[in-house]
């Protein structure tokens, strides 16, 4: 991974830059900032510039023997330590080594993801929730106890320190209490509140903010062909998460299944049609956590685009053929008295999803609360 390959960014780039070139590199930091920032891209391309053997001014070269490592995460002295799951074929004691594989094809498909996602990705049940155990740690001084093998430094990259129980915390700070000579701990992390002290006054905070509005506009400009006016509205629903640029990104692929869902949903609340909407809430729980907050987004720019026209302000309106054909009825019941409502239930639908909430009675939930405020 290299800096060129992250997104916006500029001011972080730049202190890592200086901090590599000023010899200023501290044996253990923790990057904080929100999710879909950027930080593991950021921690993966700061390791691969401090080991490559032929550093530009502002990124590593890609294409040294140790770039050609680092490009596909194998260097032998690049380590992670992440949340997993037990699954079907490894009951016992996860540790991050049972998932190595897993994660190095994640990460190299696209380093923008939450922690949700990585757990779906690996576990068998949806409901799981993954943990960095006890054992990591003695899995960490075994690594670090051997002798750098082809760099200067050993880089030790911890994915969600905040969810490590107390006793793995407490080996973990033991770690950093004693460093080990010319290694790099990075922690990663979006919630400072919930890593010990004794970890965070051991290790020097560097903070990362969201994305900047521009630098989204810019990549939907450069790399996807996207009009301007199209890359403002996106930009501004991503709200400087790269994570959730990419659903909304997403979702207009799946922008024709969505909008039969959408009037599904509208019509039997509409109707009034209780089993109906239950029947499509179990229905629509079953396609997975990352393709319901998908489908919400865009649920959200449906009432958005059907408010417009309700308001006749037609010209700033966006819809494909089929949903325009579909609004046409619709948009009169979108109205500013129920919009506010409608948009807060979506919003929440959003939110209980991604903490893992039972999808089906928060669709249903949704779908009802819809039922009762769509006719105002
Ligand atoms: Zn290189």
């Amino acid at each position: 991974m290299q800096f060129k390959d992250i997104i916006g960014q500029v001011e972080a780039k730049k202190r890592l830059l200086s901090a590599v070139k000023g010899n200023r590199i501290s044996h253990s930091v923790l990057f904080l900032g929100p999710e879909g920032s950027g930080k593991l891209g950021l921690a993966i391309a700061y390791a691969q510039y401090i080991s490559c053997e032929n550093k530009t001014e502002d990124d590593s070269c890609g294409v040294c023997k140790s770039c050609l490592k680092y490009n596909k995460l194998v260097h032998p002295d690049l380590h992670f330590v992440f949340p997993v799951v037990k699954t079907k074929k490894i009951t016992k004691e996860p540790i991050s080594d049972n998932f190595i594989n897993e994660w190095r094809e994640y990460v190299l498909k696209n380093h923008y993801f939450s922690l949700n996602q990585w757990t779906e990705f690996i576990a068998d049940d949806e409901n799981k929730q993954a943990i960095i155990g006890v054992n990591e740690s003695s899995e960490i001084i075994k690594k670090l106890s051997f002798k750098t093998f082809e760099s200067e430094y050993k880089v030790m990259i911890i994915w969600f320190p905040e969810k490590m129980n107390k006793e793995s915390s407490n080996r973990l700070l033991k770690i950093l209490e004693e460093p080990f000579e010319k290694t790099l701990f990075i922690l990663i992390s979006e919630d400072s509140g919930n890593i010990i002290q004794t970890i965070l006054s051991r290790t020097q905070l560097f903070k990362i903010s969201k994305i900047d509005d521009s630098s989204i506009i810019n990549f939907l400009i450069d790399k996807h062909s996207i009009e301007e006016q199209e890359a403002v509205n996106i930009a501004k629903l991503s709200h400087g998460n790269i994570i959730n640029m990419l659903q909304i990104l997403g979702s207009e692929e799946n922008q024709a299944k969505f909008l039969e869902e959408f009037s599904t949903m509208m019509r039997s609340a509409f109707k009034g049609d209780t089993i109906e909407i239950s029947n499509w809430s179990k229905e629509k729980a079953k396609t997975g956590r990352e393709k319901i907050k998908e489908y919400l987004i865009y649920c959200l720019r449906m009432i958005r685009e059907n408010y417009l026209m309700t308001n006749n302000v037609s010209e700033l309106v966006q819809l494909t053929g089929g949903e325009s054909e579909f609004s046409k009825k619709f948009h009169p019941f979108v109205n500013s008295r129920n919009v506010p409502l409608i948009y807060d239930e979506i919003n929440k639908a959003h939110f209980h999803i991604e903490r893992n909430g039972n999808a089906s009675i928060i669709l249903l939930d949704l779908a009802l609360k819809i039922m009762q405020n769509i006719k105002k």
